[in-house]
């Protein structure tokens, strides 16, 4: 009987694990002293693909995904400005981030380039 009572402990260490992992690391990140621009720009746009990838899989819903979009966008083109990449290379219109002269699509939130 102990086995399931062991099982089951370690189950929820590893879901625990997995939850408050990406927490740790962030607050990790944040002591590191702020990190540069790109660093900030580099986890937004992280952010915006990874949230991209939750809303397809149905793991955040519609409200909380326009509300934490926005967000990373935001945080994306504070960093893009302090850097002080132009305006004028080519940016996503829905998201707002840098990409490659002529893609076809976002790397940061998969949307169609015009
Ligand atoms: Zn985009």
């Amino acid at each position: 009987m102990y086995a399931v009572y062991i099982f089951g402990s370690i189950m929820a260490v590893l879901v625990a694990a997995v939850i408050f992992a990406p927490l740790i690391e962030g607050r990790w990140r944040e002591g590191k002293g702020g990190g540069s621009a790109e660093d900030r720009k580099e986890e937004a746009l992280a952010n915006l693909r990874e949230l991209e990838f939750e809303y397809q899989t149905g793991k955040v819903s519609e409200g909380d995904y326009a509300t934490l979009r926005a967000r990373y966008a935001r945080h994306a083109l504070a960093a893009r400005d302090e850097l002080g990449e132009s305006l004028d290379s080519a940016s996503c219109p829905s998201c707002g981030s840098t990409v490659k002269e002529g893609a076809k699509f976002c790397s940061a939130c998969g949307g169609a380039l015009s």
